[in-house]
């Protein structure tokens, strides 16, 4: 009865093209990989779906950290941070984390999650009591919405960068905490948060900044230090998220913020008091490889990355202008993420489907991770694809495009 239940949902999510399937990847992490077919034999594919947006995850001077780390520190934790799992190697992390965000928070000091899922539970939770207002990007990543409720506060999420909407509310707001949240990078689109007007919004309301950095933190900003690097901003209402299983190639997160908040987090955010540290040796492999990220060698790989960029919209735009009919668009977005929106859910999976015949795996995205008739291809790049790469997707899509 309980099964049948269930058993129904998942046949109503096939009836609507909805269900999802997972791949089985047999090598690294890397634009070329062998995966499981769904049905047949596993084949190579070059890939544009990971937000290794450096190529370091299978770096293998990642791997020796790692290796060199557990070796040390030995495999698990043990423990929570507060009981007895907090290692020197964490805390080393920590001080390094908080001496590269300092120069965008006065003071700064960082606190390491096992994910940036629990670290979005934990900020807003711990700065959000009940009468608190949580003020949100539309777009904003789903553990922000989750987060939200979990805190109990009431949300109200303006439409994409609207903050002439958002001024209104701040200024209608009788709350005595309020925060505004957002994606720095948005994971769907590529474009990023205005925030230079959000920071003079906070700052005219006296409200926290909340900044989601997951797709921004390595890749933008002098160094690699992040989307409030990019923009030249300092302010002890920051209260930063960044991730490490994305650019830095690992895995894990951190929040950066004053030592005032970062006390707090410690005192009150369940995600971080109930439950395991992350394993030490993974935060002796992290600060490997922001030792990377931070070098020459990062800033090869950002340019690198850029140069990838333009020469995709580049070829794209063309191939859109060629084929006026089909309505395609591809949104401004100077980051790795770059979203072309061919709007049904058909479309996007028939295309999908029609450069894995042609070994290349790129993901349809559709609602509800993007909105109705939004549904698209999200290609992502890394520093690890050759211009030879981007042409091969390019020629691929536009042999579909004439199909369709
Ligand atoms: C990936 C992502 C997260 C979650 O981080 P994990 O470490 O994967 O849990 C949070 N916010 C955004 C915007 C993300 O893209």
């Amino acid at each position: 009865m309980l099964l049948d239940h269930l058993s129904q949902r998942l046949r109503e999510r096939d009836a609507a093209a909805l269900r999802r399937h997972r791949r089985t990847v047999q090598t690294p992490c890397a634009p070329r990989q062998r995966v499981q077919g769904p049905r047949g034999p596993a084949r190579e594919m070059l890939a544009f779906c990971s937000n290794d947006y450096l190529g370091l995850a299978a770096h293998p001077q990642l791997a020796e950290a790692l290796a060199e780390g557990a070796h040390c520190f030995g495999v698990g934790s043990g423990a929570s941070h507060l009981i007895s799992g907090h290692s020197q190697a964490h805390a080393a992390l920590e001080r390094m984390l908080g001496d590269w965000l300092a120069p965008c928070i006065p003071q700064a000091r960082a606190l390491t999650f096992c994910t940036g899922y629990m670290a979005n539970l934990a900020l807003l939770t711990s700065l959000a009591d009940a009468d608190a207002a949580i003020y949100a990007d539309k777009l904003n990543h789903a553990s922000l919405i989750d987060a939200a409720l979990l805190a109990r506060a009431p949300m109200q999420r303006y439409a994409h960068g609207r903050l002439d909407v958002l001024v209104r509310w701040l200024e209608d707001s009788a709350a005595p905490i309020k925060l505004i949240v957002t994606d720095a990078v948005f994971s769907m689109d590529g474009d990023l948060a205005d925030l230079p007007a959000l920071l003079a919004l906070a700052e005219r309301h006296d409200a926290w900044l909340v900044v989601d950095d997951a797709h921004g933190f390595g890749v933008l900003g002098e160094g690699g230090r992040g989307t409030l690097a990019h923009f030249g901003l300092c302010s002890e209402r920051f209260v930063y998220m960044g991730t490490l299983g994305k650019a830095i190639g690992a895995a894990g997160a951190f929040v950066a913020a004053h030592p005032v908040v970062i006390d707090w987090l410690v005192q009150s955010a369940r995600t971080y008091v109930y439950t395991t540290a992350t394993p030490p040796a993974l935060a002796h492999a992290v600060r490997a490889s922001l030792g990377l990220v931070g070098g020459p060698q990062g800033d090869r790989r950002r340019r690198r990355l850029g140069r990838l960029v333009r020469q995709l919209r580049c070829r794209l735009g063309a191939l859109i202008d060629a084929h006026p009919r089909l309505g395609w668009r591809l949104p401004a977005s100077a980051t790795a993420i770059q979203p072309l929106i061919v709007g049904s859910n058909e479309t996007a999976l028939q295309l999908a489907a029609a450069l894995e015949a042609e070994g290349l795996w790129v993901p349809a995205i559709r609602p509800p991770t993007v909105p109705a008739g939004a549904a698209r291809l999200r290609i992502t790049l890394s520093a690890e694809h050759t211009p030879q790469d981007v042409r091969r997707l390019v020629d691929a899509l536009a042999r579909a495009a004439r199909r369709l």
